[in-house]
This record gives structure tokens, sequence and C-alpha cells, in this order.
């Protein structure tokens, strides 16, 4: 059977977290988070990078970091994982979806404007697949509407629109090292991006449980007490030590998964010049958007093309998989939100697409494999 996905390794993870162990500190705030956090902050030029359990965490982090309220609104797509309107839920906020972008799957930033009412606090845009949002319009959005930016970046570590790294642009970025992401902590993980100075101490307190321990331990402060709300953000140092081996490999690793989704993205060429499947649509000018490899994706004809096709590799011994079921489309998501204008997109585009395996350690055979039982599928 050839996975879906498969977690990375690089080789050196287990010899980094002998060293946590060995170190006798495997809470958080230990030397690999540090060392994972400088190379972040360095690497992305955001204020302050924190490490978190998962993107989840981020995303909550980010919520009461902003002092999200019941009754404000938050405008996101409703193609994206439900952690992404879930945060803003528990603070009681009521979700805007907007319709994507039919080529990227990406919020439609032409649609955001729109949706926005004098509750509207803040926007959530998703770098579907790695694929930048076109950040420069909804900054500019922002600005003038005076809202808050928070980029669900789970998908786009190592990926950059205009030079620039996704996560370090709007006001807050979320990462995600979830196993089944680009780089991984061991299984679950997250970081949080600061880009607004102004955020930053009250962060770190969040992070904390709600208290000033952070800067209790820089020598800031005489004693640490409780100072406002929060939880426990931290990521175990352990979980670190695994990551900081796959940030030491980030080229390596952002290279290999290029050159698989190139592969695919060249045998099936042919095919999407014959109408038979949509390819993602790579931006005519490079420079604009980085993509990192995060996924790769064929949309078929309807809902029921795809399930002979998963149904098909099934057989042949392949995981394909599809997601999202549109929020907007699902019990919660009906219930705390409401969708903006049509969808148009959304929920057709969502029916179509198909994931195939694309994961560090897949071998150069086994996608051979998935492409020829691929295009023999199609003859
Ligand atoms: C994976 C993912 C998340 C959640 O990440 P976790 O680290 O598993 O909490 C959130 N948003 C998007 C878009 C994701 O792909």
């Amino acid at each position: 059977m050839i996975p879906f996905n498969a977690p990375p390794v690089v080789g050196t993870e287990l010899d980094y977290m002998q060293a946590a162990m060995s170190s006798g500190k495997l809470c958080g705030d230990g030397g690999f988070t540090r060392r994972c956090q400088q190379w972040l902050e360095h690497y992305s030029g955001s204020k302050k990078v924190l490490l978190t359990p998962s993107c989840t965490a981020s995303l909550e982090m980010a919520a009461i970091l902003l002092d999200i309220q019941p009754g404000d609104e938050v405008i996101m797509p409703s193609y994206t994982f439900v952690s992404t309107a879930n945060a803003f839920v528990l603070r009681g906020a009521t979700i805007v979806y907007v319709d994507v972008r039919p080529d990227t799957l990406n919020i439609d930033e032409t649609k955001i404007e729109a949706a926005i009412t004098d509750k509207t606090r803040a926007i959530v845009p998703v770098h579907y697949a790695g694929v930048a949002c076109e950040m420069d319009a909804i900054m500019a959005l922002a600005e003038k509407h005076d809202l808050w930016v928070v980029e669900d970046a789970a998908q786009g570590v190592m990926a950059r629109y205009k030079g620039r790294p996704l996560g370090a642009i709007g006001h807050i970025g979320c990462f995600s090292f979830h196993e089944t992401k680009n780089y991984t902590s061991g299984g679950e993980g997250g970081a949080t991006l600061i880009n607004d100075p102004a955020l930053v101490e009250r962060a770190e307190i969040i992070r904390e449980k709600g208290t000033n321990r952070s800067q209790f331990f820089r020598g800031q402060a005489d004693k640490y007490t409780w100072r406002d709300i929060g939880s426990s953000y931290l990521m175990a140092d352990i979980q670190a030590a695994y990551l900081w081996g796959q940030l030491e490999a980030a080229g390596r690793i952002n290279e290999r998964r290029l050159r698989l989704w190139h592969n695919y993205y060249d045998a099936f060429r042919p095919l999407a010049e014959a109408g038979r499947v949509t390819l993602p649509t790579l931006p005519t000018l490079p420079a604009h958007c980085q993509h990192n490899a995060h996924l790769f994706y064929l949309k078929l004809r309807d809902i029921d093309d795809r399930a002979a096709f998963i149904r098909d590799m099934k057989d042949a011994e392949i995981l394909t998989v599809f997601h999202y079921i549109p929020l907007h489309t699902s019990p919660a998501g009906l219930r705390f939100g409401r969708f903006s204008g049509e969808d148009r997109y959304t929920t057709r585009e969502s029916e179509r697409l198909v994931r195939l395996p694309l994961f560090y350690n897949l071998s150069d055979v086994n996608q051979r494999t998935v492409i020829n039982t691929i295009l023999s599928f199609f003859s």
C-alpha cells in the first residue's frame, strides 16, 4: 500500500531528542525551543516567534490576543480546516465566509470588502497548499477598515509572497508542525508569529498561563504573577528537538517536495491539455508567489468522478484523499457563521478535488507507480 502521507524523517531527530533528554529540561522554552524560535525569526523576519502545541493553539492565542469578543465578526474562507474558525468561535465571534478563487482555492480578495460590517474585527486568509493569498490587497483593506489580519499559514512554511515569507505579512501568523505538514515537531506542533511589536508582551503572557513568567526568566521582573487570561500554549522541548532536525534540513525538504510536485505536474500535463483533469494553477510570475509544494491535487469533473477515482486508486493500493467539507455546509459552521455573497466556487471546487501522496520520504519508485496508475485510469 502506498500511503497518502508519512511523517517526514531526516535522520537527526533521535540524536537531538536524546540531547534534550540529557539536558535535564524537557518542558517548554528549553534550548531546542530557543534555537527553533531564533531560526524561525531569522527566516521570517517576524518580531517574535513562539512555539506552540499546534496551529490550532496558535489560532486560539491570536483570538485572545486580539480581544475578540461575542458579537464580533471574523472574515475567512469556508474552504478551510475547522480550527481556522473554531479559534474565533471560542471567543464568541460570528464567522463570515467569503467565496474562494477557483484557481488557487484561496479567499477571493475582491469579495472581502462586501463582507465587512461595523462588527468586523479581523480577516483570516488561509494560504491553501502553500500558495499565497493576495496579501497586498488584503493588507490594504485591513488598513482602510482598521482590521486585524491573522494569516493561517499552517501550510505555508517556506513559501513566499513577493519575496516575503508567509506568516510574517499580517499582524499575526500561525504555522503548523503537524505530521501532515511540510515540517513536523514529531506529530503535533505549531508556532505563532507576532509581527506587530505592540502585541509581543501580551502574547508571551497569554502563552504562559496568563503570567509574566517569560519576563521573570529574562530577569525583567523580580517575581511572576497572574496578569491576564491565558493558557498553556508551550511546546515541550523534546518536540522542539525533533523540529530542530527538520529546520536544519528545511532547504533539502523543500527541494525534495518541489521535485515531487513538478514530477506530478509534468506527468499530468497531457491529461490537462486533453481536458480530463484540472491541475493546480502555477503563478505566471514565479516571483509573485513561491509555493512550497505542500500538497498536489487534481480536480476531476465532479463528485461522482472523484469517488470512482479514489475507489480505483484504492484497488491499486494507493491512498488518495479529499478535503475540506466547506465549513458553511457543516452543522457547527452553519450555527456559528454565515456566507457573504454567493457560493460560486467553494462547494463546487471542493467536490472535484483529490489529493495525491506527496511527502518528503516518498520514493521515486512509488511516485512512478502512482503516476502510471493514474495515467492508465484515464486511458
Ligand atoms: C493543519 C491545519 C490547521 C491545524 O493545524 P494543527 O497544527 O493540526 O492544529 C489549521 N489550518 C489549516 C489551514 C491547516 O491546514
